[in-house]
């Protein structure tokens, strides 16, 4: 029985590759200090696999910034206008990447997106008219070699061509046909080359087959691969993940591919395609052991499931790239009790040898593992389970309706037309970070680190007064994180140390574990939003995060379901909520910048997997609150355009969100789809430090009124400012109240 990974964590056991690159970013490293460094690296990584007991070792699973990035530019996939720029290799690399402003020149970075249904995101390649596709680089020959000088046989990894097609954004008037052609070239020299280097086998990614696969993208994928696997001179693996590929599966099958990798672990439909059948002649990749999640494998279901499955021919692997999970538990701090319960990157390798052993009757760990799983665990919460087995359609159903509490919340708040607000945090100053790091590490007291939070707020307060904000904020001088500090005040949640992953480039995330049922020990933000509140005769808003964001970012359980899970923190920011209430906050957002992020990636499911519990999720929330008492929510992105109706039923009474960047076109959609929520659809781009004139967010605010009636309009920026200074902010801030006071006085 082999075993393999799809890939591995790059960015090393303490982050180092994050911090050898930003030297580098800052000039503290050269490019080949900097490429020996990640050299070292790879080796490392490499060692580590091989001395777990892992048959097949992926290589190319490395990059410095991010691997669809790294295939763009080993075809030739570099837009014009980066090519004619007299940069080298790797400052075109990481131009792309996070753009180039100097001496050689002045670009923008590509866009990035999210990569699937995770946290990490991709850069997107761009195909112009021009492009012209063949293998440009080397990094996946090299690390080949790389490692086979070290005495270790990889398996080079690298995107394939149809999911490559499907996330590359396309200039107007490109002749696909060719583009397509010149891929399936390269590839093929890929192929040969490697082949050539003495690699037995090369593993294409194509992650884009389980999405809704519709028949003319089938055929396109078919015709790819019917011209790309005549007479290979190298094994093809096909490695899918993220779900199942329930329309491509038959298709799959009859091509000629040397293995075939399937995820047993998101594809709800795996097991039922591969005991349709088969194919002999090929070896199936078992996605078994999950490459996104951080909890031990119940290895006794594993194996249930696996002795379904009559191939004989069967690899173990992982779900996913294990890029998605932290490096290691070795070095968290969690009791041994704790501890035994998590799998990181490297204790999934060990998994995957067990279970190995396991089959073959090597070795039996069995029994320590079903013990894992026998005993429940010591922070279950009766009660919250007993509320949330009570809670009926009532819960989930704010009364009056919408319509009558807009006429109650007019007169009970009588706010001028358009009515400005901000998303809720004000710059987080080096000082601001400094002084709660202080804190943390107590080298502050309570009283000296509550008098500086005390004293930003007023400073705030004062200050939004002073340019006219009708709704105002606290400013979140006291957050960290929007998702850790309401984890830290929840009962259920643990934090790691070390438990980095990979989001995008440089940058990690550090997600809190859901390691019980979830409950408000305290109130959270009460405090806070209490105290601005006495200190202005204006409103202040509370400040709140959403339980689908909350649970999107965090690790979520594996034993109770997405959907229990999101219930219980639910009704822990439910009673969050009421506190505020009582304690006179009159308008409280909810933010749910991550609703989409668990969106399934097959369309078709998005209303009845997805949508269909977590929109009631924040409906619970704010069910039980007065009238008179106003729900904004907050999303990044105009990202909802196709869940439209979806976004209305959360019946909130304000929304704002991102669409500076898109060119209000949501706003159309929004007309038209009788869109009843009133909405703040920033009117300028908070993710640049340039200032808008006031004549120019004038505009914007005309484009806005064009399409939404008056009554129904907010303004504000289109995010938060914590990641903003405090000069442009203000600049910002100042000619957005300027504008809204001279649109008023037009009216
Ligand atoms: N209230 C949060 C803030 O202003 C919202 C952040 C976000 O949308 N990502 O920072
Ligand atoms: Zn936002």
């Amino acid at each position: 029985m082999k075993t393999t990974i799809i890939g591995f964590p790059r960015i090393g056991e303490n982050r180092e590759l994050k911090f050898a690159t930003e030297k580098y970013f800052r000039n503290e490293l050269t490019i080949s200090e900097l490429t020996d460094f990640a050299r070292e690296l790879r080796q490392k990584h490499w060692e580590l696999i091989k001395q777990s007991g892992i048959d097949g070792i992926p290589s190319n699973d490395f990059s410095f910034y991010d691997t669809t990035l790294d295939t763009a530019c080993l075809l030739n996939i570099i837009p014009q206008e980066v090519k004619t720029l007299n940069l080298t290799e790797s400052e075109k690399y990481f131009a792309l990447a996070r753009g180039y402003q100097g001496e050689k020149g002045d670009i923008k970075a590509r866009p990035m997106k999210k990569w699937f249904n995770t946290n990490y995101h991709y850069i997107v390649p761009k195909i112009e008219k021009g492009t012209s596709i063949f293998v440009s680089g080397d990094k996946i020959f090299k690390e080949y070699h790389e490692a086979k000088v070290l005495g270790i046989e990889t398996r080079p990894v690298i995107i394939g061509p149809y999911t490559l097609l499907q996330l590359s954004e396309f200039e107007l008037g490109t002749d696909q046909q060719r583009i397509t052609d010149e891929l399936i070239a390269a590839y093929k020299e890929i192929f040969e080359r490697l082949g050539a280097l003495g690699a037995e086998w090369i593993q294409l990614d194509e992650p884009s087959l389980v999405k809704d696969v519709t028949t003319e993208e089938l055929a396109e994928f078919k015709a790819i691969y019917e011209k790309l696997l005549t007479e290979p001179q190298i094994k093809v693996l096909l490695q899918t993940y993220f779900g199942d590929i329930r329309d491509a599966y038959e298709t799959v099958i009859a091509l000629p591919f040397d293995g075939i990798g399937l995820d047993f672990v998101e594809g709800r439909k795996t097991l039922e395609l591969v005991k349709q059948g088969f194919p002999k002649d090929k070896l199936l990749f078992a996605g078994i052991v999950n490459g996104k999640n951080i909890w031990r494998n119940n290895y006794q279901q594993t194996i249930e499931a696996l002795k379904e499955i009559e191939s004989e021919r069967l690899v173990l692997t992982t779900s996913c790239s294990l890029l998605h999970v932290p490096f290691t538990t070795e070095n968290e701090t969690f009791s041994a009790e704790i501890n035994q319960h998590f799998a990181f990157a490297k204790e999934k390798l060990a998994e995957l040898v067990d279970i190995a052993d396991i089959l073959t009757g090597a070795k039996d760990v069995l029994q320590v593992n079903q013990k894992l799983f026998a005993e429940s665990r010591f922070t279950e919460n009766h009660a919250v389970q007993e509320k949330i087995n009570a809670l009926t359609e009532k819960d989930y159903t704010r009364q009056p309706t919408f319509e009558q509490r807009e006429t109650i919340q007019k007169s009970a708040f009588d706010y001028p037309v358009l009515p400005t607000t901000t998303i809720g945090s004000f710059p987080q100053t080096r000082e601001v970070k400094l002084t709660r790091a202080k804190y943390k590490r107590q080298e502050i007291s309570e009283e000296a680190y509550d008098q500086f939070i005390a004293q930003q707020i007023n400073d705030w307060l004062e200050w939004q007064e002073k340019i006219g904000l009708d709704v105002l904020v606290h400013g979140e001088f006291e957050r960290n994180d929007m998702v850790e500090y309401f984890g830290q005040n929840l009962s259920g949640y643990l934090f790691s140390k070390n438990g980095w992953v990979q989001s995008y480039g440089t940058r990690g995330v550090k997600p809190p574990i859901i390691w019980g049922d979830v409950a408000r020990e305290k109130p959270i933000t009460v405090k806070w939003s209490t105290y601005a509140q006495k200190q202005t005769d204006k409103i202040v808003k509370g400040m709140l995060t959403g339980p689908v964001t909350i649970l999107n970012w965090s690790f979520p359980r594996e034993d109770i379901s997405l959907k229990d899970s999101t219930l219980q923190i639910a009704l822990a920011i439910q009673e969050e909520v009421l506190d505020l209430e009582k304690n006179g906050i009159r308008v409280i957002q909810i933010d749910e910048a991550a609703l989409r992020e668990k969106l399934p990636l097959r369309k078709t499911d998005w209303y009845s997997e997805y949508l269909d519990w977590s929109i009631p999720a924040f409906r619970l929330v704010h069910s039980k609150v007065q009238a008179a008492t106003q729900i904004h929510t907050h999303m990044c992105y105009s990202e909802f355009t196709d869940i439209i109706p979806a976004i209305d039923q959360m019946d909130a009474d304000v929304i704002s969100f991102e669409a500076s960047r898109s060119n209000l076109g949501i706003l159309d959609e929004l007309k038209q789809q009788h869109f009843r929520t009133a909405v703040g659809p920033g009117v300028y781009d908070i993710h640049s430090p340039r200032v808008p004139a006031v004549n120019e967010i004038k505009q914007t605010i005309h484009k806005i009124l064009a399409k939404v009636p008056l009554e129904k309009v907010w303004i504000n920026p289109d995010c938060g400012l914590k990641t903003r200074g405090i000069p442009e902010t203000t600049a910002s801030l100042t000619n957005m109240t300027e504008a809204v006071k001279q649109v008023r006085e037009e009216l």
